[in-house]
């Protein structure tokens, strides 16, 4: 039996010793996120993610959402009653803008309370994570009109939002888009087509459901400069902000799906009736500029999905390895008191790899967390560039990285169990299932790689990774400094990752313009050595916190201890593998490059 546990020892530390609260703090508008009641907030959340979330993961596993014949959908039991007392416990609003009714908390305090919604249960917060997206892309675009009519019931999660991108042509390649827009000499459009996978789109939780959806006006350029993005609610709204009629918008059917079976995917039909109501966000033809800009946050919040969904599986692993015993466990104290297979090498080394790229993705999404809000809100521009350019270096990594990570560590759960984590009852497969989407959705880690060294990388000739490996370098210098034999080791191995990091980071910055193929064929692979690295350079610092905090006797000595063997485990089992990687990347496509495709 394993029941969640929001580790807010880590997420504190990660908070307040590597992403620095208080100067997230003190930036303008954040006063109200010190120490204290960040801390009460994390607690608050945690009991909330321990005691409805968690267990309804199983039942929504099981049971699923329903679709009904008059297009209406049913959620599994008990979804509606959590997201009822989540929108009253102000959880939807936590992180938006006071000026709609959110409580105006940093993206730090965000990312730490999100990972807990995804771990205790994937599939209920992607309805507030979509939700996030549209109320973004109204805030940062629309009309004044617009988000008076519906930020406030959408902060306050009264009403849900979607994300209206893909359509059976148009998955990764947005240019393929073909809804229309008509519009109608009133400010108003009529929409008209089909959109697939929508997520949450449609549900009973809320009487309305906001969509976003891309679509294109009659005279619009072909390609990604003809897109346009409009508001189309399912329930039109009267001009005193009562509900008035239905749109024309239907669900016509719920995809069959390998996992987050609670989460409803739609298929949405725009207009068959006569044409959907919808209203433009922004200027015509800048739909995908708009989405671009959202897409950061969304691509942030899936990636730390990742990191949620694999500290759940590592949390029920370590349950379970203690309490089943299997052989004797060799060479251990005979007073060991734990007899279970925690007590195997490799099953210590299978729990250890869980937690410390756990530990290390967590510590990478806050400090980009921590980076978005000092982009957005500090005092002098030169620092919100710099941040920003970290940011948006960072985020691809984040996505990418983080959730293939999630669903490694899923599998590897699954592996601790033996054969039991392959039977449905133990609950460890479910995550692995849960887990194996967030790597295609917001962008396919090919996608994000693609992002990583077109748009990151080669677009500005490296300069934003040349500034975060000089930084880099700092930390296997300090630690070398701090005489512990421990954080010795993770210096040596970090120095050769960061190494190998910057010599595929300037063979990519050079290489691309000229032979894109090649370049691209590494993709991956870099974005996998770019995450092991930055993750790494992330443990590295808190072992060398870890190690002063031990010399003074501060905070607890076990949590500290473990700190630094995590960290040891990480640089000498995963970042290890960064060399190999650099390989890969800069001279790995001599084969991919060579099969015809007749040859596959
Ligand atoms: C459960 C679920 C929920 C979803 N929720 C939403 C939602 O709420 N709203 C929404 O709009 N969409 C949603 N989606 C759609 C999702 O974003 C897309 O599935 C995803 O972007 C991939 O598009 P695709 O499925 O068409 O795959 P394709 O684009 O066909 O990709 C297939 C393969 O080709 C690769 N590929 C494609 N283009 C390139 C390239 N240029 N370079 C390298 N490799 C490439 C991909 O990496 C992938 O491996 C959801 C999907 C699912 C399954």
């Amino acid at each position: 039996m394993s029941q969640y546990r929001a580790p807010l020892a880590d997420m504190q530390f990660v908070m307040t010793e590597l992403a620095r609260l208080d100067e997230i703090a003190a930036l303008p508008g954040f006063a109200d996120a010190t120490p204290d009641t960040v801390g009460a907030i994390l607690e608050e959340a945690g009991k909330f993610a321990t005691g409805v979330l968690d267990p309804l993961n199983r039942v929504g596993d099981k049971e699923g959402a329903t679709w009904r014949d008059d297009g209406s959908v049913k959620t599994a039991s008990g979804f509606k009653d959590a997201y009822l007392q989540f929108c009253e416990l102000g959880w939807n609003g936590l992180a938006k803008n006071p000026d709609f009714g959110g409580q105006g908390m940093p993206h730090l305090v965000a990312a730490a309370i999100d990972e807990m919604w995804n771990a205790s249960n994937l599939a209920f917060g992607l309805c507030p994570m979509l939700t996030g997206g549209a109320i973004e892309a109204i805030e940062l675009n629309g009309s004044d009109a617009l988000k008076q009519t519906y930020l406030p019931k959408m902060v306050g999660g009264e009403w849900t939002g979607t994300m209206n991108l893909t359509e059976p042509q148009a998955g990764s390649d947005l240019a393929a888009v073909r809804t229309k827009a008509v519009p109608q000499g009133d400010g108003s459009y009529k929409i008209y087509g089909s959109k697939i996978f929508i997520t949450y789109g449609e549900h009973d939780y809320t009487e309305n459901i906001i969509h976003l959806v891309l679509a294109r006006t009659p005279d619009a350029p072909p390609g990604t400069r003809g897109i346009s993005l409009f508001v189309v609610p399912k329930v039109l709204v009267n001009a005193d902000g009562t509900l008035g009629e239905r749109n024309d918008v239907r669900c016509v059917s719920l995809e069959h799906k390998l996992g987050i079976h609670a989460s409803p995917t739609a298929v949405l039909a725009f207009g068959d009736g006569g044409g959907a109501i919808g209203y433009l966000v922004g200027e015509e033809n800048r739909g995908l500029e708009y989405m671009f800009v959202m897409m950061n946050l969304a691509r942030f919040g899936v990636g730390m999905q990742g990191v949620g969904v694999a500290d759940r599986a590592y949390q029920r692993a370590v349950a379970y390895a203690r309490e089943r015993v299997q052989g004797k466990v060799v060479g251990a104290a005979k007073e060991a008191s734990a007899p279970g297979i925690i007590g195997h090498p490799d099953v210590r080394r299978m729990l250890l790899t869980m937690r410390a790229n756990v530990e290390a993705a967590r510590a990478l999404g806050y400090v980009t967390a921590a980076a978005l809000d000092r982009a957005h809100r500090h005092p002098d521009a030169e620092t919100r560039k710099r941040e920003l350019a970290f940011a948006e270096l960072m985020i691809p990594i984040v996505k990418g990285w983080s959730t293939e990570m999630g669903q490694q560590m899923a599998s590897l759960g699954i592996q601790v169990h033996g054969g039991m984590g392959f039977i449905e009852e133990t609950g460890a497969a479910q995550y692995a299932r849960d887990a194996r989407i967030t790597t295609i959705y917001e962008g396919t880690t090919g996608i994000q790689a693609n992002d990583l060294i077109g748009r990151k990388i080669a677009r500005d000739e490296g300069t934003a990774l040349v500034a975060a490996i000089a930084q880099m370098r700092e930390v296997p210098r300090e630690l070398s400094a701090d005489g512990n034999a421990d954080l010795g080791a993770i210096s040596a191995r970090l120095k050769s990752g960061i190494d190998s990091l910057e010599f595929a980071g300037q063979f990519v910055a050079k290489q691309f313009r000229q032979d894109p193929r090649a370049v691209l064929t590494g993709a991956v692979p870099f974005l996998e050595l770019a995450g092991i690295v930055c993750g790494g350079v992330q443990l590295a610092r808190a072992a060398a916190i870890a190690s002063k905090k031990l010399k003074t006797g501060e905070a607890d000595a076990s949590f500290l201890r473990a700190k630094i063997a995590t960290a040891r485990h990480f640089a000498e089992h995963c970042v290890t593998h960064a060399s190999a990687l650099r390989d890969t990347v800069v001279s790995g496509a001599a084969g991919v490059l060579a099969m015809a495709d007749e040859q596959f």
